[in-house]
């Protein structure tokens, strides 16, 4: 690796193109490239999405191949990372080494850069998070906190899949706190930074700094807690910490990807002081929310779009809001390029990989009657036989229950799946839910087929 001759060499290879491009071209194309890395003879270079990627694939790689052979005297391969919205490196190295860029797309769909004092992103505020039913419970929380720090919920645990807003929500609070002057010393810090800092400090025997730096602050926001995870001395370390700013009733709150009860390898002892203080999830939002989210980035970007394009994208995008914003970019990217407006078709062909990866990340009703038969060790085809022997019918019925809470499939597509009526699911639904309040065997079972599915038992609905 080495990032210093890449941006040597890509400083260099700029100011080629530049003389060779038109001045729009190059602010809009090249100016955003950050350089990376070098790795044997191929060029690392990072885009924000992978709309520039193709785009630049496409049409100005032997340009850019030119340039690199005249300054460096070597032919290069190019590789192009993707590196959507990694604010912090991406401004950094985009400061160090290539020209500013005009403040043209660009500026309007990049964040702003971050607040380096305090590595909070600026945009990640309570006024840009948009509120609906999968997340007013979490936006209530994390509000009570920034008023009171220490006093409402301490800690404040926050989970949720990948891209519904763990990181804003949590940094909207360190912005909330500063602006109300409620904390003097506030730190944010991903879980995965603080693991290398304690490394380094156990190298350069500095460990005491280490602790002095988290134990003396007033407000300490951890993300992605998951990544203990396993790491039993960091663990340890942490535990201190914790009890260290719980008992001089500073704020602590923490994001992760699962609740801290099913965070593998994480000891009980933390388990249990995760869930002292408030534990609150963020779920996936509705429609509405997602159209919302959409109009919201669409204000804060000064760019008009169709209704009909955010509805497309909020019809088809629905499981991570990183990737609704994503589709809107890619959108907008093609708008500005082509000056064209998107017709449905061209959308559709646009976000066509965006869709599949939204299309795996549902499950679908054949794979969890697969996960119930393998459980219960029993054939797919009874799933929608007409038997009704009770070794298949309970498993039927766990399985027609998990349909209705994990997916978004209405009654009728689930009762055409298991060869039923209607009301034949609804019963199932229903028997399952008050079963498993009484039977903890039976919840087990729930519990066990769920996450193998890749889903928590609090991801369940309950049914009606
Ligand atoms: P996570 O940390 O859960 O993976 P992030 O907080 O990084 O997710 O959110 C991903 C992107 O989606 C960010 O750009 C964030 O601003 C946006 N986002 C998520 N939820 C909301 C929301 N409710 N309102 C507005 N933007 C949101
Ligand atoms: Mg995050």
């Amino acid at each position: 690796m080495d990032t210093l001759n890449a941006n040597a060499i890509w400083t260099q290879a700029c100011k080629h193109l530049q003389d060779a491009l038109h001045a729009d071209v190059y602010s809009r194309w090249i100016a955003v490239i950050s350089p990376d890395r070098i790795e044997g003879d191929t060029l690392h270079l990072g885009v924000d999405n992978d709309f520039y990627q193709s785009w630049l694939e496409e049409h100005y790689l032997p340009l850019i191949c030119d340039a690199l052979r005249a300054v460096s005297g070597q032919d290069w391969k190019i590789a192009f990372n993707v590196s959507p919205m990694d604010l912090f490196t991406h401004a950094a190295a985009q400061a160090q080494s290539t020209p500013e860029p005009s403040r043209t797309l660009r500026e309007r769909l990049m964040p702003r850069r971050p607040d380096t004092r305090l590595q909070l992103n600026p945009k990640y505020t309570m006024s840009s998070f948009v509120v609906g039913p999968a997340n007013s419970f979490a936006h209530a929380a994390a509000l009570a906190v920034s008023e009171a720090p220490a006093k409402a919920y301490n800690p404040l645990f926050i989970y949720g899949g990948t891209g519904l807003g763990k990181t804003h929500l949590m940094q909207a609070i360190g912005h909330a706190v500063v602006e109300k002057n409620r904390a003097r010393h506030i730190c944010y810090i991903t879980c995965e930074t603080l693991l290398n800092e304690y490394i380094d400090a156990l190298q350069k025997r500095s460990i005491t700094e280490f602790r002095k730096r988290y134990r003396t602050v007033d407000l300490l926001l951890i993300d992605d807690i998951h990544f203990l995870s396993g790491k039993e001395r960091i663990q340890e370390e942490f535990f201190h910490t914790f009890n260290s700013l719980f008992d001089a009733h500073k704020q602590i709150i923490m994001t992760s990807d699962r609740p801290a009860s099913e965070i593998n390898g994480l000891e009980q002892r933390l388990v249990s002081r995760f869930e002292w203080g408030l534990v609150t999830e963020l779920e996936r939002p509705d429609f509405e929310t997602r159209m919302a989210i959409l109009r919201f980035k669409q204000r804060e970007m000064s760019l008009s779009v169709d209704e009909s394009v955010l509805t497309f994208i909020a019809e088809n995008v629905r499981s991570n809001v990183r990737r609704l914003e994503g589709a809107l970019v890619r959108a907008v990217s093609f708008m500005s390029l082509t000056q064209q407006p998107l017709t449905l078709d061209a959308l559709k062909r646009l976000l066509r990989d965006t869709i599949e990866e939204e299309q795996h990340a549902e499950i679908s009703l054949s794979a969890i009657q697969k996960a119930v038969a393998a459980h219960y060790d029993i054939r797919l085809a009874d799933m929608s036989s007409i038997a009704r022997p009770r070794s298949i019918a309970v498993p039927r019925q766990v399985a027609m229950y998990l349909c209705r809470s994990l997916t978004p499939s209405s009654l009728p597509d689930i009762a055409t799946a298991f060869n039923k009526t209607h009301g034949t699911v609804i019963h199932a639904c229903r028997a399952v839910q008050n079963r498993m309040d009484v039977d903890s065997d039976l919840r087990r079972q729930v519990q066990d087929i769920s996450t193998k599915l890749g889903k928590s038992i609090h991801a369940l609905e309950p049914v009606s």
